[in-house]
């Protein structure tokens, strides 16, 4: 990747920390029996008296959603707070209708966590601050002139991640948000989905001198809803900090706005008008006491965590971390390597099955567009080809070709192989039979490859292959040639 630092000189040292938004999948809303999976609804379907802020309606606290958080900062190595308070954030705008959304102030639910990411430089911790539940406000639609609003949204259940200002380039950033998102949607905690605004993400940065150790002024841009958006900020917002640096200025404290189109940012507040929330209890809700058990059984039933995961694929099967990563990245794909290395049995070694995952698979599946738990060559059938492949009945050359009649059909390898006659020819005499009579017709090539042209090795492998239709093993048949051509 690209490493690109703003144009930036080695004069200043980039700091930046993050808060992320990501919606929790949960069957209703945080406060009330709204159906939560408001995506394609019609506008304003999916509310009640409490979700639209109606006086005298009483909110409901949402177990699931307080479990979502709950797992979200065991994974993120928080500390979880036994006493938690929701309380008010009061402001007013049209998405929120109760004029007040609720959200954990004083007691988050989850503090003092970090998570590992990768760097050019090897692992490295970033800090979180806080891990708290919330909710989410409605959408506002500009169109036609109009401003619409749709309330569905108003009241999904909300994580905000806040991270310590641990992040030092716009690649660490970039490594954050994806493993923050293939945390969370390991855990089952949310769908991460970014194209429907599942996850959005602030960005706080600010420079200083190369070496000093206190924090610069730093700004917040607000309203980051792609990993591509918040790349193009960053690099915008640092080259304009450093700018303002370099000719003696000094950065003002501002919130800012992103515009993608135009590619720059814009002042959405400054200092001076920062909101006052006015945060206090929430009257209508008591204070949650949470019970150590029950952290305790949701802890034990976490499923295992991406980087440990890598680490024992790593350690267990023989990988790569590079191999580790991509075949952990998702949970589906994991799960189905954990059982095809397992069905295997040890017939072919774990870091061969990878590439036969890696390579053959996981292009049936791009081009298909299916998902991995889904598809017809279950791990077992899988494995069933592989098994064929390691006892030599069919070449790897066609097992690539049964695999894509498999991956269509679903049937079996063996199936596959007896209809249509692809079991290799490993009858050595057949074989001698071919490679001498190949020899003969080809006085010229045999010529040429004892004065030397010994890249005409493989065009004699070729032939054999091709006389048997592809079937011959091709050990044996060198074999034979590295005995006849000496
Ligand atoms: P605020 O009170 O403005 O919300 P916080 O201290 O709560 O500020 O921090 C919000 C986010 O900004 C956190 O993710 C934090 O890591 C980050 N942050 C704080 N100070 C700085 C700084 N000087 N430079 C970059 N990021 C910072
Ligand atoms: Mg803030
Ligand atoms: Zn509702």
């Amino acid at each position: 990747m690209l490493v690109y630092n703003g144009g930036m000189s080695d004069a200043y040292e980039v700091v930046i920390g993050l808060e992320v938004h990501a919606e929790l999948i949960t069957q209703t809303k945080m406060f009330c029996a709204c159906r939560a999976d408001f995506f394609g609804a019609a506008p304003n379907t999916h509310v009640c008296p409490v979700c639209l802020g109606m006086p005298g309606a009483l909110p409901v606290i949402n177990k699931e959603a307080v479990a979502q958080t709950i797992r979200a900062g065991l994974a993120l190595n928080c500390t979880i707070a036994e006493d938690v308070r929701f309380e008010r954030k009061n402001y007013t705008y049209p998405d929120l209708p109760k004029g007040y959304q609720i959200t954990q102030y004083e007691l988050p639910q989850a503090v003092n966590g970090w998570l590992e990411i990768d760097t050019p430089a090897g692992p490295k911790r970033i800090g979180i601050t806080r891990a708290h539940l919330e909710e989410d406000t409605g959408k506002l639609v500009h169109e036609h002139g109009v401003s619409l609003v749709d309330y569905n949204r108003a009241g999904v259940p909300l994580l905000e991640i806040v991270s310590e200002p641990d992040m030092r380039s716009i690649e660490e950033v970039h490594e954050y948000l994806t493993r923050l998102r293939q945390l969370l949607i390991y855990i089952g905690a949310s769908t991460g989905d970014l194209e429907k605004g599942a996850m959005r993400m602030e960005a706080n940065v600010s420079l200083r001198p190369k070496g000093s150790q206190e924090l610069g002024t730093k700004v917040e841009i607000k309203n980051l809803n792609s990993f591509r958006a918040v790349r193009n900020a960053l690099a915008y917002e640092i080259a304009r900090q450093e700018r303002i640096l370099r000719a003696g200025g000094q950065v003002e404290q501002v919130t800012l706005g992103w515009l993608e189109q135009e590619g720059r940012t814009y002042v959405q507040r400054t200092k001076e008008d920062a909101h006052d929330y006015r945060y206090f209890p929430e009257p209508d809700l008591p204070p949650l006491h949470i019970d150590r058990a029950w952290v305790e059984q949701l802890a034990a039933e976490l499923p295992e965590l991406p980087r440990p995961r890598r680490q024992r694929f790593v350690q267990q099967y023989g990988l790569g971390v590079k191999e580790a990563d991509i075949l952990t990245a998702d949970r589906a794909v994991a799960d189905y390597f954990d059982a095809l290395v397992d069905a295997v049995g040890g017939a072919m070694p774990a870091k061969k099955v990878a590439n036969w995952v890696m390579g053959d698979l996981f292009r049936l599946i791009n081009e298909s567009g299916q998902a991995i738990d889904t598809i017809l060559v279950t791990p077992k059938k899988f494995a069933q080809l592989l098994k064929l492949v390691a006892a030599r009945t069919i070449n790897a050359n066609t097992a690539s070709q049964v695999l894509k009649t498999m991956f269509r059909t679903g049937e079996d390898a063996s199936a596959i192989v007896e209809r249509e006659g692809l079991a290799q020819v490993r009858d050595v005499a057949a074989l001698e039979g071919l490679v001498d009579r190949l020899l003969a017709e080809h006085p010229d090539e045999v010529a040429r490859y004892k004065a030397g042209k010994t890249q005409l090795f493989g065009w004699f492998v070729g032939q054999v292959m091709r006389q048997t239709r592809g079937k011959a093993d091709p050990n044996i048949v060198r074999q034979l040639l590295q005995q006849k051509l000496q």
